[in-house]
């Protein structure tokens, strides 16, 4: 017995800022588009609370109510939101040629184009003592988990924008917060750099590097060495979140699009075209650079256009 597989004009696969624009977008130019969510359905925006700078919210708002308002706009002008993960692509390198997706290792569809915004994924330290404390107190998103420390000490790794936000976010909810810094000075913004130093309750303790986090099923603290002098110490605390960058979730694009030394998916001048006719990138998996939900939207918009130019012309 033959599978029937489903053919499809736009395929988008990923569920942040850039893949819901970019459907809105091929929506409305009636590309029928099917979106395959992923597996953290909204993308890292659901993992913040507040956004305060997305235009048109002059009193902020929730990430996760943005994205489920995304959604529903999506929907609204005809997109297939779909929960699966795509686990295998078979590109054309054609003109005009047909791509070939796999869904959750089972299901076939056939794409005319395809929109990739699978956005990026937090690091990790790598070390054992951290996977091993991974739900037990090592956390990557301080506004999904901060609650859980509630009048205890914690520390944050790391000297970006993301670490100084996630620290002064925890200020707010944690006795004390210790931030560990790599280097003799911040990456972050002057700004946010500014709104560190005000807070009462963060120390920042410069040259220091996570040696250990400490407990068997639950962090009791973490052992920290200062990569100048050697010297160790042990910080007691019961939270750790690490806050160090991230990685763009491009794995099943190896060898098949091209991408630069970190794994983000190349794009052509100012287009969204990736190296593959009719396969295009959108938001953070594309963009080390800016990574703003703002510009993920934008980009995503300009993919669902740049698809949409592509089956034009290819009439
Ligand atoms: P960044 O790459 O900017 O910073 C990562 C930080 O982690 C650096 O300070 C780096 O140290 C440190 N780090 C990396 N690896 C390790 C390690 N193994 N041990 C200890 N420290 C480590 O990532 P962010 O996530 O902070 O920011 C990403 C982008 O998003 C930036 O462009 C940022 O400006 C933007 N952003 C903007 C915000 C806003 O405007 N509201 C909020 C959040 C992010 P080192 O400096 O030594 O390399």
């Amino acid at each position: 017995m033959s599978e029937t597989i489903e053919k499809i004009k736009c395929l988008i696969i990923g569920s942040g800022p850039a893949g819901y624009t970019a459907a809105i977008y091929a929506a409305r130019a009636d590309m029928k588009p099917v979106m395959y969510t992923g597996m953290q359905m909204g993308g890292q925006l659901t993992t913040t609370t507040e956004v305060d700078n997305f235009p048109g919210y002059p009193q902020g708002t929730d990430g996760n109510a943005m994205m489920e308002d995304l959604k529903v706009q999506a929907e609204r002008f005809g997109t297939d939101v779909r929960f699966g993960l795509i686990t295998k692509v078979d590109f054309s390198k054609e003109e005009g040629g047909i791509h070939k997706v796999i869904i959750d290792e089972n299901k076939h569809v056939e794409a005319e184009t395809v929109i990739i915004s699978t956005g990026a994924t937090a690091k990790y330290l790598g070390l054992e003592s951290e996977d091993r404390l991974k739900g037990g107190g090592v956390s990557a998103c301080a506004t999904c988990d901060g609650f859980f420390y509630k009048g205890q000490d914690v520390v944050v790794v790391g000297a970006g924008d993301t670490a100084a936000e996630e620290a002064t976010y925890l200020a707010n909810i944690c006795s004390k917060v210790t931030m560990l810094v790599r280097r003799d000075e911040m990456r972050a913004s002057k700004a946010m750099q500014h709104r560190v130093a005000k807070t009462e309750n963060i120390e920042v303790l410069f040259n220091t590097e996570v040696d250990e986090v400490l407990g068997e099923q639950v962090v009791e603290g973490v052992r920290v060495v200062n990569n100048q002098s050697g010297d160790k110490k042990e910080i007691p605390v019961t939270g750790m979140f690490v806050a160090i960058g991230h990685t763009p979730n491009t794995t099943i694009f190896n060898g098949v699009l091209d991408m630069d030394n970190s794994g983000y998916l190349i794009t052509e001048g100012k287009s969204t075209k990736t190296n593959l006719p009719g396969v295009f990138a959108a938001g953070d998996v594309q963009d080390k650079e800016y990574r703003q939900a703002v510009t993920a939207a934008g980009t995503g918009c300009m993919a669902a256009l740049d698809a949409e130019r592509y089956l034009g012309a290819l009439l």
